[in-house]
């Protein structure tokens, strides 16, 4: 799509450190890393959300991340990985392309865990909740 950056990066508009890449996804370094080797995966074709993606296009994408988690574990030697998608505003979604964050982790390195991005259940149960998915 026009405009969106991501689309761009992917025509080669704009620069980027590729980590791997096939015919369906690009993965990159970001720009402004949030760990030594933090990496942006992307659908090549223009998908903004994850209600978007079809069944085909999500396991394409989700092989590129596999492919790209197995690069940075070869090349950094990490002592763990954590992987997540941001989406929508609420969620911290900035770039409105559908993405997969790879962080590789390493001992000391003062980052937490997925529980650290959210910590207010709301105010119901479990039990409440479990009743809406009856
Ligand atoms: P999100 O908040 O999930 O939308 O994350 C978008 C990510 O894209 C951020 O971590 C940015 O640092 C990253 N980003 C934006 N522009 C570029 C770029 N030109 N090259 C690499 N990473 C980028
Ligand atoms: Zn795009």
């Amino acid at each position: 799509m026009s405009g969106c950056i991501f689309c761009k990066i992917i025509k080669g508009e704009i620069p980027s450190h590729t980590v791997y890449e096939d015919d369906y996804v690009l993965a990159f370094l970001d720009i402004h890393p949030h760990a030594k080797g933090h990496t942006v995966v992307i659908p090549k074709k223009h998908i903004e959300n994850l209600k978007d993606v079809g069944k085909e296009d999500w396991s394409n994408i989700l092989e590129g991340v596999r492919q790209a988690t197995k690069r940075i574990e070869e090349v950094l030697k990490p002592d763990g990985i954590n992987i997540g998608i941001n989406d929508k505003e609420v969620a911290g979604q900035v770039v409105p392309h559908m993405h997969w964050h790879i962080f590789p982790r390493f001992e000391g390195d003062g980052g937490g865990s997925m529980h650290s991005i959210i910590s207010n259940k709301g105010d119901v149960e479990v039990e409440e909740v479990a009743k809406l998915f009856n």
